[in-house]
């Protein structure tokens, strides 16, 4: 009998302590403040990004015509913006603007975007990809999102700065990569190598990534903004497996195929570590005080309840590659005629890795779990492109980051996230560790889709939030007293 009171009282008290470390959550949520609000003719905006989508800028055909014109299109239609900054040029098509601050003691606000896109199959749009056509208070085209639609917002805020008289104290750094969708090395590469030249050391670099997400798989119902603050690495490797060759009639024991069977069989049964460290960690934290009951007590107990919330989120593969350097099997290669064993066959497996893995330890666990000195494990490519660094959510930078958002989209959560996708920031991250990746769009899950898919478009509406959203972040970023 006393025993059994003794572990109710321990139980109870066990229980006390997750309730009360629930409760006390605290918010990391900045509250939203009233804001400047920009003047902004939303239909002339319109027009003006509608323009620019007329140009098929893609960058995998590279039509020096195309770009040209396009550069020149925007110097004409945001001239407020191109009479007041100075412009520098990349490689022809790249441009860096710079809006010079008051103070030049602080550090510079760098804000990127990216004008090529990818290409688009005319017949499988309901509106032509590069038309830019205004239907139902949507403007179409390619782009749209991803990601002159971007880079037009972030003009149109300078503009209406401009026009209403505003002078920032820190200077504004605009960089247009003309390249992204193909690596970024003529655009991207070359504006920071400038710029590391020149040794800026940018306050905040802000660039695509995340978006504010509704009905999206996390366990709040507000939309949740996500500012990815690090990138995944991309590597790829080819596991080989070698046995002798010889006739089809008489097979011995160990073939190549086998093998390699087996290796694949074995990666597959040895996941990478998954946990909740880094970035995954930093999403908890700043959206667990807004998560209703139960999960609330979950995630606010996550020295306990770890095992249970990977378990969980595992399962879904935006929330296993959130976890863990995740491995895809994508390419197959053996043999040359049915009756011939071949002496190779290998595979390809596209591995993302987590900022916990380099390339070479993920080479190391692939090696361990195969075990067989029948087979290779080898870089597909001589680099290894490992993820980016973590960068801060406890630096000013990203509180104004995150206070922009909020005053921007008062309903919206912020939760710092890992990317899973790369883009153009991963090549400024050695100016300076604050890289944060946002595009201001309102999307769902569906919506998501059309990046590089169907249909790219965007509303005048959200349009509009995502100038007011740079406009802020321009003002918020100016004003601050810290660094
Ligand atoms: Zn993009």
């Amino acid at each position: 009998m006393k025993r059994l009171l003794l572990f109710v009282l321990v139980l109870s008290i066990a229980l006390l302590l997750l309730f009360i470390n629930t409760v006390r959550q605290p918010s990391f949520q900045p509250t939203p403040e009233k804001i400047t609000q920009v003047v902004i003719n939303i239909e002339e905006a319109a027009q003006r990004l509608s323009s620019l989508l007329q140009f098929p800028s893609i960058s995998t055909q590279m039509d020096d015509a195309a770009f040209s014109a396009q550069t020149q299109h925007m110097q004409q239609h945001w001239p407020t913006v191109y009479d007041t900054v100075s412009l520098q040029t990349f490689n022809q098509h790249s441009q860096l603007l710079t809006w010079t601050g008051t103070d030049a003691s602080l550090e510079p606000l760098l804000l990127l975007a990216h004008l090529d896109v990818v290409p688009a199959k005319q017949q499988s749009w309901q509106q032509p990809p590069f038309s830019g056509n205004i239907v139902d208070g949507e403007i179409w085209g390619r782009g749209a999102l991803d990601d002159k639609g971007s880079a037009t917002a972030i003009l149109e805020a300078i503009a209406a700065l401009i026009e209403k008289g505003f002078r920032p104290r820190r200077t504004v750094m605009v960089a247009f990569g003309h390249d992204e969708e193909v690596g970024g090395t003529k655009g991207a590469v070359a504006i920071s190598q400038y710029l590391k030249a020149q040794m800026t050391s940018p306050w905040m670099t802000l660039d695509e990534g995340g978006f504010v997400l509704s009905n999206g798989p996390l366990p709040v119902s507000a939309p949740v903004a996500l500012v990815g603050i690090a990138e995944k690495g991309y590597l790829s490797v080819r596991i080989t497996a070698t046995a002798e060759s010889g006739h089809a009639s008489m097979p011995p024991r160990e073939t190549a195929v086998f093998h390699l069977a087996n290796a694949l069989n074995a990666i597959e049964a040895s996941p990478f570590k998954a946990s909740l460290d880094g970035p995954a960690n930093q999403l908890f934290d700043w959206l667990t005080a807004e998560t209703p009951w139960p999960e609330k007590l979950l995630f606010a107990n996550r020295w306990l309840f770890s095992p249970l919330i990977i378990a969980t989120l595992e399962k879904s593969p935006g929330g296993n590659a959130m976890l863990r350097t995740t491995q895809a099997p994508t390419l197959l290669n053996a043999g040359i005629k049915d009756n011939v064993l071949p002496e190779t066959a290998s595979a390809v497996i596209n591995l993302r890795l987590h900022p916990r893995d380099s390339g070479q330890q993920a080479l190391g666990h692939l090696r361990k779990v195969i075990d067989n000195e029948a087979v290779t494990v080898e870089p597909l490519e001589a680099f290894d492109n490992s993820s980016t660094v973590i960068s801060p959510t406890d630096h000013p930078a990203f509180k104004i980051l995150a206070q922009s958002i909020r005053n921007s989209f008062p309903d919206a959560l912020v939760a710092p996230y890992l990317m899973v996708a790369t883009s153009d920031s991963r090549h400024y991250t050695s100016l300076a560790n604050r890289v944060y990746r946002f595009l201001p769009f309102r999307l769902d899950n569906d919506e998501l889709k059309r990046l590089h898919g169907r249909d790219e478009r965007i509303s005048l509406r959200m349009y509009q939030e995502a100038i007011q959203f740079y406009a802020n972040l321009i003002i918020l970023s100016s004003d601050t007293q810290e660094y």
